[in-house]
């Protein structure tokens, strides 16, 4: 089977980036054939788009047939097969059911996939998908004790969810959700874990921290990847009656897996529950498989969720064409979401920004980058067809993303964790016990970063602050003020 692209226009990948991304070249190039190649037979579509602020955006994203996209874009057809090679020097793709495309230009946007502690062992679980993750809720229905390793946003959301089973949090951290979060942050969040919301007294600290206070680990009182809220549709309550139950096991790591005939044979022990004097205790020695964490603690468990950061999906890409590869292994692209192969550019979370990047931005592999990269990638190919200049789209201009957390609206800014900036900065914190946490990193009396937890209302005021880097340091400890309308003060 052969089939030529007319317009040569291709896409591949029927995530939020690749769909974006050819949704546009479908809307710029409206008398030319799109083509959009994927593996999964749903595609994402993005609705529900709600402006935050000038950057910061939410919205929903929902698995659409492809006859739909199809239906809205006449030019679009969508192939519903995997690319098995690619051939850059012929600008040939081949896909699993044989078809053969050919393309003047082509943008990959294939995702990533999890990368999972250890691959074939029947209890340990990634979770990245509709299909991961409805196997993951079947799974949950019986289960007593389950084991999550992982301090990203997927664990995270994970422990908060499950009810019903003992959970034992391996985080290689001294802290939880180190890629969002410092240690006050984190102190802040886990005592949503132990839940007791309505007793939590309310008290308001505002202190002014260096930055070797907190990492000097001391608390300061404080198919396509899944969507946003992806947990909502699933149960995740498993047999037992009682609510959450996590407990966290710092700096540590996963050493070995045993299962269970091979722990008997080797006559391990493993320790009893972490809970024991609960009610929910676990007979210690009945477990299908048992976790050895580097700490010396093993735990037995009914199995584990591998939620340990992902990995660009390049393989069917790579084999006979030289692409530049990030040092996370992604498709490095520049500023015009170029590879370092002709007329291919990438998008989403398989390629790794490789330009110089405005002092406040930062690539993390998360929706609304996905979006952004899909739908400038397509601007740019649609430049570089026309002849015309393209600057680089003002999203890339300040790192905004904003999430929900243990039921908590989390907002991050630009350097939020004070990344790349050394200790040439200092924090100001103002925390409210169980109501909100905000957080805002200065540098030379400049705001170049901020956390906001709970409903702070301080997104859009100090997105304006971090992106017109005023001088504010005449305004000290002032500025996180609870008493002062810092919206009057900077209009
Ligand atoms: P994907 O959505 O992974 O799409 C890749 C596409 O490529 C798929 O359609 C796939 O079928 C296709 N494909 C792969 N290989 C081939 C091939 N060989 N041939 C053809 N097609 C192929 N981000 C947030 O911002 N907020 C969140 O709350 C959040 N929660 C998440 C929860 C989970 C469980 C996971 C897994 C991720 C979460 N993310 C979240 C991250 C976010 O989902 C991703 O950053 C985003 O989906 C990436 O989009 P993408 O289009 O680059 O890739």
């Amino acid at each position: 089977m052969a089939a030529a692209v007319t317009g040569g226009l291709a896409v591949v990948g029927g995530g939020i980036s690749g769909v974006t991304c050819a949704e546009q070249l479908a809307a710029q190039f409206p008398t030319d054939n799109i083509l959009l190649i994927t593996a999964s037979p749903l595609i994402k579509a993005v609705t529900n788009v709600r402006q935050v602020s000038r950057v910061l955006e939410e919205f929903d994203v929902t698995e659409r047939c492809s006859s739909e996209l199809e239906a809205r874009y006449p030019n679009l057809r969508v192939v519903r097969s995997a690319v098995r090679e690619l051939r850059s020097d012929q600008k040939r793709i081949t896909t699993e059911d044989g078809g053969e495309y050919s393309y003047s230009k082509l943008c990959l946007c294939t995702g990533a996939k999890p990368r999972v502690i250890v691959t074939g062992n029947p209890y340990v679980l990634g979770i990245r998908d509709t299909d991961s993750a409805q196997d993951f809720q079947r799974r949950l229905c019986d289960t007593r004790r389950v084991l999550i390793v992982g301090n990203g946003g997927i664990a995270m959301e994970l422990v908060y969810e499950i009810e019903g089973c003992e959970v034992i949090w391996a985080v290689k951290d001294k802290s939880i959700g180190n890629a969002y979060f410092d240690a006050g942050a984190a102190e802040f969040l886990i005592s949503q874990l132990q839940a007791d919301k309505a007793a939590t007294p309310l008290t308001c600290k505002r202190t002014r921290y260096a930055v070797d206070a907190l990492t000097g680990g001391k608390a300061v009182g404080a198919g396509s990847a899944l969507g946003p809220d992806w947990h909502q549709g699933l149960n995740l309550q498993a047999s037992k009656e009682f609510s959450r139950c996590v407990h966290v096991e710092a700096e540590t790591e996963v050493k070995r897996i045993f299962l269970q005939e091979e722990f008997e044979l080797l006559n391990m022990t493993a320790l009893p529950s972490p809970k024991s004097s609960s009610s929910h205790s676990s007979n210690p020695a009945e477990w299908p498989v048992y976790v050895q964490l580097t700490n010396g603690k093993t735990y037995g468990c009914d199995f584990i969720v591998s939620a340990t950061g992902v990995i660009p999906n390049i393989e069917p890409f790579i084999c006979g064409n030289k692409f530049d590869l990030g040092g996370d292994g992604g498709f490095r692209v520049d500023e015009h979401m170029r590879t370092s192969l002709p007329d291919i550019y990438a998008a989403g979370d398989v390629c790794t920004a490789s330009w110089k990047p405005s002092p406040l931005w930062q690539q993390m592999r998360l929706w609304t980058q996905a979006r952004q990269m899909g739908w400038y990638a397509a601007k740019c190919i649609a430049a570089d067809i026309t002849g015309e200049t393209i600057e680089m789209d003002f999203c890339f201009e300040l790192f905004a993303h904003v999430t929900k957390f243990f039921n908590y609206k989390v907002i991050l800014l630009g350097k939020y964790n004070g990344q790349g900036l050394g200790t040439d900065h200092e924090l100001m914190l103002r925390c409210t016990r169980g109501v909100e946490y905000v957080k805002v990193v200065m540098q030379n009396g400049r705001m170049v970063g901020a956390v906001l937890i709970g409903e702070t209302d301080l997104e859009e005021t100090f997105e304006n602050l971090i992106l017109n880097q005023m001088d504010l340091s005449s305004y000290g400890e002032s500025l996180l003020d609870p008493n002062i309308d810092i919206e009057d003060y900077f209009d």
